[in-house]
């Protein structure tokens, strides 16, 4: 009877029924089968700051290796609210507007479910990231997307227009975006906020990418427009902070009733993150040295090397200010082929793996942009532009 049960299909949740591995794991699982470079799932080759590791290791040494507190270790907290009052202007109280999840993608996860009611419409942005659509669905959300295209991949006023309406409990916005490497304007922001404040509706904004930001750029939150102090939900990533993405530590930060909610659906989603990460990224926000000024210039001058490479070789690449990303537009560069076949060429018949942006969009894909990783060594990027180049051949 119970082996017939779970055979049958309908006893699983059509969310989850055909999904499919996710676009990074699936070129990762090629990259490494085929012994390819690896320019897909966005992952340093450096493996992060010394002292934080040797921080990490004495704690689980010599610290507590039991439950810390649910909302996560009080230092961390604090540590969490003094870097977000420093470089971003916002006065977060540690005790109870911050709690520390097992990564971002429990932070969103909490969000989704601490915040949505069956029936609620969710406005996200295409391309989005892949964890959001099915956690948002399962919440019993209705997605209205809104479509962003390249090479701006900006929205404006009448995007919104279609997409609001008073059946809209949250919207999502990921600013730097993944993968479009773009920062969302001023502009932008201020007229999110205004349509956030005119439907009354909650922002989750995912800002796992906020300290990646080139050419002199400062992450600005929405949560610092008027209007959105008590009705934005900010989430961060100390594995994009620091750049161990391995490290699943994560924080939210929200008004105490938003934040009340947030903790209800954490507590029974991991109940904590292990106290050794926490005490070591707590250790790397207090002090951080210039690591916040060095980490984006090399990942900019990385950027800029791909960028170079790929230009020299005929790809026609888009400004990336963000991010680990950059994107190269394959129709643009006289390449006949989508996104996806030129991916999978590629890693199969050069060597060389990438993300086919397409992924990112549930309808109407834009289907000539590939992405690639540049937080990687220069003998690396430049073996991977020399594959790309004989992958578009001509
Ligand atoms: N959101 C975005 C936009 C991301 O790019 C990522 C991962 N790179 C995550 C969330 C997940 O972050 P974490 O690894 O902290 O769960
Ligand atoms: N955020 C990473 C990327 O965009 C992937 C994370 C994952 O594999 N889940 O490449």
């Amino acid at each position: 009877m119970v082996a017939a049960r779970i055979r049958e299909p309908a006893m699983v949740h059509p969310v989850f029924a055909d999904l499919p591995v996710t676009v990074f794991e699936e070129m990762s699982g090629l990259a490494r089968e085929l012994g390819a470079i690896n320019l897909g799932q966005g992952f340093p080759d450096d493996q992060g700051p010394l002292s934080l590791r040797r921080k990490a290791g004495e704690a689980l040494i010599e610290g507590s290796n039991q439950y810390p507190p649910m909302r996560g270790l009080p230092e961390l907290r604090r540590a969490v609210a003094g870097h977000y009052g420093r470089t971003q202007g916002l006065d977060l109280d540690p005790d109870r507007e911050i709690i520390v999840t097992s990564g971002a993608t429990e932070a969103l996860a909490a969000a989704f479910l601490s915040l949505i009611s069956p029936g609620d419409e969710v406005v996200l942005f295409q391309p989005l990231y892949d964890a959001y659509l099915p956690m948002v669905r399962r919440a019993g959300g209705v997605p209205r997307l809104v479509r962003l295209s390249p090479p701006h991949w900006r929205f404006d006023r009448a995007m919104l227009e279609a997409a609001f309406s008073e059946r809209t409990k949250l919207v999502v916005l990921n600013s730097p975006l993944n993968p479009a490497g773009v920062v969302i304007t001023d502009e932008d922001l201020a007229l999110l906020a205004e349509f956030c404040v005119r439907h009354d509706v909650i922002a989750v904004c995912d800002e796992v990418w906020e300290a990646v930001v080139f050419d002199g750029r400062a992450h600005r939150p929405l949560m610092g427009f008027p209007g959105m102090r008590e009705r934005t939900v900010k989430i961060g990533s100390a594995g994009k902070l620091f750049g161990m993405t391995g490290w699943k530590v994560g924080f939210l930060c929200a008004a105490p009733p938003l934040a009340k909610a947030l903790a209800g659906a954490h507590q029974f989603l991991t109940f904590t993150t292990p106290p050794n990460l926490q005490a070591a990224v707590a250790f790397g926000l207090d002090e951080p040295g210039d690591w916040f000024e060095t980490m984006p210039a090399g990942l900019q001058r990385s950027r800029d090397r791909l960028a170079a490479g790929l230009r020299q070789a005929g790809f026609s690449v888009l400004d990336s200010a963000g991010t680990y990303f950059l994107n190269v537009d394959l129709a643009a560069s006289g390449i006949d082929e989508t996104d996806r076949a030129f991916a999978l060429r590629a890693v199969r018949e050069h060597g060389v793996a990438a993300i086919p942006v397409s992924a990112f969009y549930a309808q109407d894909p834009v289907t000539s942009v590939l992405r690639l990783c540049f937080a990687k060594g220069d003998e690396v990027l430049d073996a991977a532009v020399e594959r790309l180049a004989r992958a578009k051949g001509g």
